[in-house]
């Protein structure tokens, strides 16, 4: 009997799992219909499907768990997954689940003390990189523990008692096991629901966040370098829709820069939050500014036109903000002078991210969401051309404006806005 039992191919899916704290009241409908749309989006290029189940959703089908894990660890809005077997609600089938998921945690963790399922490269932004690598082999001391819960009450044995049913059955079939209440190498879930029971052992990170575009929309003034694409992922993060925009001067930057900004793009927009970018041709701005205006505020007042650009591409757009990647005190562009000077001349609200990261958190933000690689490439923006030596670091408004009296500006803008490309970005997953 239990021989035929324990060769029972137990359905696989993914509980994934959303946080509940930003969702008081009539926002929770929206929240859960958006997260789900994001997660078919990202699994549904596999063949699985989706369903939405007691506050959480489960993702059936689509081959490898590992690929599926892997998309869904980029869906803002997710907190957790756990790839789990189903099992009929008899105890028998439980525990030959509860074994299987056991065994299986056993084999793929460092060691043979796995906490962790065997489904390498689950990308978690706050510890960067592969976090779970696959090592085979288990232990022979291996402790455990059971985590029962019965949801379904018309199930015969309670928490408690499926506990202690189950850890003796694991116990019983799994040589060289201890059951370690406090810190066990795994822990072995079992959910009783009205259906099936759910049986994993591990609960794996998702970005957390707010499923992409659930926050509206704004404008990304991103350059190819590495802190501009880290303020997109956290805008991102917090459910803003993003069109990139990024200037560039032909024939002084070349094509490559171009293309890298494009890989940058399809990196964030692998993220599920980034759908267009808008490359502006900006040479004449830069060579009428480094004509008319003195060299000391040349940067102040190239910036000022970004902005500019920036927000009329945003209200085309209907976009409601303008992202960028400055902080503070990292350059002479990036004194709090320098940001007002520069930001005064929109409207719109500009959101800084990274205002309270340290550069060396940036860069390690970077890696963890796949960009830095593409933004250390070599090549020159238009901002490390035309750059004079001594940049003023505390630029006043009326300085700015004064240089600016040289410049046609609304000539240069309408310009500069005429020579727009528009690039539709589909994301690389
Ligand atoms: P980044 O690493 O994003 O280039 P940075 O530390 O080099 O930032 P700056 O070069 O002073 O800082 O640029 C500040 C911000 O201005 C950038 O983060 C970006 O939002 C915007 N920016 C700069 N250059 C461009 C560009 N060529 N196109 C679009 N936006 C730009
Ligand atoms: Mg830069």
């Amino acid at each position: 009997m239990t021989g035929a039992r324990r060769a029972q191919n137990f359905e696989r899916l993914i509980l994934v799992r959303f946080g509940e704290i930003a969702l008081k009241g009539g926002n929770r409908p929206a929240f859960e219909k958006r997260l789900a749309a994001r997660i078919r989006q990202a699994v549904a290029p596999l063949g699985a499907r989706v369903a939405a189940a007691y506050g959480r959703f489960l993702v059936r089908g689509g081959g490898d768990p590992a690929e599926a894990l892997r998309r869904l660890a980029r869906v803002f809005g997710i907190v957790s997954m756990s790839p789990a077997l189903v099992a009929p609600l008899d105890l028998e089938s439980i525990r030959e689940a509860a074994l299987l998921a056991l065994r299986e945690a056993l084999a793929a963790g460092p060691g043979g003390r796995a906490v962790r399922p065997a489904s390498p490269g689950i990308i978690h932004p706050a510890s960067p990189g592969i976090v779970h690598p696959a090592s085979p082999g288990a232990g022979p001391a291996a402790t455990f523990k059971v985590e029962s819960r019965r949801a379904n009450k018309g199930f015969p044995l309670d928490s408690m008692a499926l506990n202690q049913a189950l850890g003796a059955h694991l116990l019983e079939h799994q040589p060289g096991l201890r059951v370690d209440v406090h810190r066990p190498d795994v822990t072995v879930h079992v959910e009783v629901r009205d259906e099936a029971a759910y049986v994993y052992t591990a609960v794996l990170p998702g970005p957390g966040g707010l499923p992409a575009g659930s926050g509206g929309r704004a404008a990304l003034l991103l350059s190819g370098g590495i802190d501009s694409p880290v303020a997109a992922w956290m805008a991102m993060k917090r459910g803003l829709e993003l069109e990139a925009v990024h200037f560039h001067s032909p024939p002084f930057t070349g094509a490559r820069a171009v293309d890298k900004v494009i890989d940058l793009c399809r990196e964030l927009a692998g993220w599920g939050g980034l759908t267009a970018l808008h490359l502006v041709r900006f040479t004449e701005v830069q060579k009428a500014v480094y004509r008319h205006c003195p060299a000391d505020l040349g940067v102040t007042v190239m910036r000022r036109m970004m902005f500019r650009i920036a927000e009329g591409i945003a209200r085309d757009r209907g976009a409601l903000a303008l992202v960028t990647g400055e902080s503070l005190g990292q350059v002479a562009s990036q004194t709090l002078e320098s940001l007002h000077t520069i930001g005064r001349v929109v409207r719109l609200p500009v959101l800084r991210p990274l205002i309270g990261l340290d550069k060396t958190e940036i860069v390690e933000r970077a890696r963890a969401i796949g960009t830095y690689d593409i933004s250390i490439r070599p090549y020159e923006d238009c901002c490390t051309i035309f750059v004079p030596k001594h940049p003023r670091t505390r630029p006043r408004p009326e300085e700015a404006d004064e240089a600016e009296a040289a410049l046609d500006v609304p000539g240069l803008l309408a310009a500069a806005r005429e020579q727009t490309e528009v690039l539709r970005i589909a994301g690389t997953r």
